[in-house]
């Protein structure tokens, strides 16, 4: 309790908090995480179809694999999108958006890819490593949900400049897209408190985000339930799961608003 009493103090006190999320937080709607116990790498190893490079050199290749993984259990594709298709937003990503709401949180930067966060009510959001359920041409960069594609001869074509179709997830060795690291840029730049949440701090530039904010003063505070490499750059740790400490820290700062009044 102490320590969510300081993670409180911490946001009210700041001009402009910003969220970093990352797996862990999906992981009470039943997503399972990469790394970690129950991680889906922990249980099959990384796939070799996350690769920006397997991508480039054969795209149709990529995509005949993508389509078969997903329909066939027993594998990491299959399994991320049974949990995501199956998900709902949990009490986690309701609080972080409430604290949004309260103007508490001014925006969100996370590494999720399941599209929960917006279906809980965030709204200022930045979804760095994309959408699971949206594809990009990597020409043109043009986004639109996977449900209105009607994927036929692979790879898919963009319907705009005749560009690859991708998905919108961020492979690894794949630059994320200029506009929205250069928007996490921004609000790392600018924000005074980090709320971490449920994130291992294992990839990068996110990782990065926590240790440039507090070389500018900012204070950072960590919910986890275990110690990850950016613990040491907490200013406060909480530890537990993101479903129960987020619920209790925005009653926290709902009841120092009514207080305050
Ligand atoms: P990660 O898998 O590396 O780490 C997950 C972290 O969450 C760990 O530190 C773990 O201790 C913590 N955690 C586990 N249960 C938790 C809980 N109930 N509450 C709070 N924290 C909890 O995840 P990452 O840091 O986000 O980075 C890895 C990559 O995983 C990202 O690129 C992301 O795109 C991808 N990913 C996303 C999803 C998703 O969209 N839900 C799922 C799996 C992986």
């Amino acid at each position: 309790m102490d320590s969510i009493n300081a993670a409180a103090d911490i946001l009210a006190a700041s001009e402009y908090a910003i969220a970093l999320t990352g797996a862990g937080l999906s992981a009470e709607s039943g997503i399972p995480t990469f790394r970690g116990q129950d991680g889906l790498w922990t249980k099959y190893g990384q796939p070799s179809n996350l690769s920006y490079r397997a991508f480039s050199q054969d795209p149709q290749g990529w995509w005949e694999r993508r389509l078969s993984d997903e329909d066939t259990p027993g594998n990491p594709t299959y399994d991320l999108k049974d949990a995501v298709d199956n998900a709902v937003p949990n009490p986690g990503h309701l609080a972080v958006a409430e604290l949004e709401t309260m103007g508490v949180v001014k925006s969100v930067i996370t590494q999720n890819v399941d599209g929960l966060h917006s279906r809980a009510g965030s709204r200022n959001l930045l979804e760095i490593h994309g959408n699971r359920s949206y594809l990009r041409c990597i020409s043109c960069g043009s986004r639109k949900p996977r449900a209105t594609y009607i994927i036929s001869d692979l790879p898919p074509v963009c319907p705009r400049c005749g560009g690859i179709i991708k998905m919108d997830t961020v492979m690894f060795g794949e630059p994320i897209p200029s506009a929205t690291l250069e928007a996490c840029s921004a609000e790392v730049q600018r924000c005074d408190a980090m709320l971490l949440v449920g994130t291992s701090g294992a990839v990068s530039p996110a990782a990065q985000f926590p240790l440039l904010a507090r070389e500018r003063g900012a204070r950072i505070i960590e919910v986890n339930p275990v110690p990850t490499q950016l613990t040491p750059a907490a200013h406060v740790v909480v530890s537990g799961p993101a479903g129960e400490v987020m619920p209790s820290l925005a009653h926290a700062i709902r009841t120092r608003a009514i207080r305050s009044r």
